[in-house]
């Protein structure tokens, strides 16, 4: 074969493959979710895991992942700040609901100081719950984490824990990184860190062991500033089709070229939810 015939690599082979570790595709202020998802698999986005939170959203999460089996992989379960919200008899829907998508596993839920109420005791109980649920059904779990350290490692070291879990949008120290390891966390890294003021927790996920880090949107919340907007929204709200804006972004941070993170991000996105 001459070299004039030789055939040329096809951008859409080429081209970074991203996995978005969490968002919230079924968050009304998204709207329709068609023209979303075909935005994503535009930018190259081949998987993301969509979190509920609260009981009512979960029949919109289902509704997601059935319609797009190899593209969403769910996530059920109840955040704290709707911590209140849960019904009688949640934690056997829940169970359920687990039991009919071998893929899903429990999220968004954790802990946060930040807010006033719910209480932290009703928080603590709605978490603990879902920490034992993903033990017994060995299902990863997706914690939120704002200011409630201690309280999180109190959860952790007096309820059975599953093997995986990810702690989105990590806002912690190295130190209480270091801590987590060994329990089984997976760090994820939104567009938010990437505001100046943030600028501290980008030296956090550069100490961080590469096997543990992830890539992320929270879309519709967590913005990333203006100019990694390559998807803009009305009301500031974040299009997860800005997913690798983000990840060129952490790229260049940890040092490394684009395809690699893209790569690396989505092997341990595997790892954690596979
Ligand atoms: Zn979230």
């Amino acid at each position: 074969m001459s070299p004039d015939s030789s055939p040329q690599p096809d951008p859409a082979r080429t081209a970074p493959h991203w996995t978005d570790a969490h968002n919230h595709l079924q968050d009304r202020r998204l709207g329709e979710s068609a023209p979303i998802i075909a935005a994503m698999k535009q930018a190259g986005i081949d998987r993301c895991v969509v979190n509920a939170t609260r009981e009512s959203d979960w029949p919109q999460v289902e509704s997601l992942a059935r319609a797009h089996p190899d593209f969403v992989w769910p996530a059920f379960g109840i955040h704290p700040w709707h911590a209140h919200t849960a019904n009688t008899g949640w934690q056997q829907r829940l169970a359920n609901l687990l039991e009919s998508h071998p893929r899903a596993s429990i999220g968004e839920c954790g802990l946060d100081s930040w807010i006033s109420a719910p209480s932290m005791a009703i928080q603590t109980s709605i978490f603990s719950e879902q920490l034992e649920l993903a033990h017994q059904m060995d299902r990863p779990l997706t914690i939120h984490c704002l200011k409630a350290w201690g309280a999180l490692f109190d959860a952790l070291a007096s309820t059975p824990t599953p093997r995986r879990f990810l702690m989105h949008s990590f806002g912690g120290s190295i130190e209480t990184a270091r801590r987590l390891i060994p329990l089984g966390a997976f760090f994820s890294f939104s567009g938010h860190f990437l505001h100046p003021r943030k600028a501290a927790q980008l030296e956090v996920f550069r100490q961080l062991p590469l096997d543990r880090v992830l890539l992320e949107t929270d879309a519709p919340d967590m913005a990333p500033p203006a100019e990694f907007l390559t998807h803009p929204l009305p009301d500031h709200h974040h299009h997860p089709a800005n997913l690798p804006a983000v990840g060129h972004a952490l790229a260049e941070i940890l040092g490394l070229p684009p395809r690699d993170l893209a790569a690396l991000t989505h092997e341990n996105t595997q790892c954690c939810f596979g």
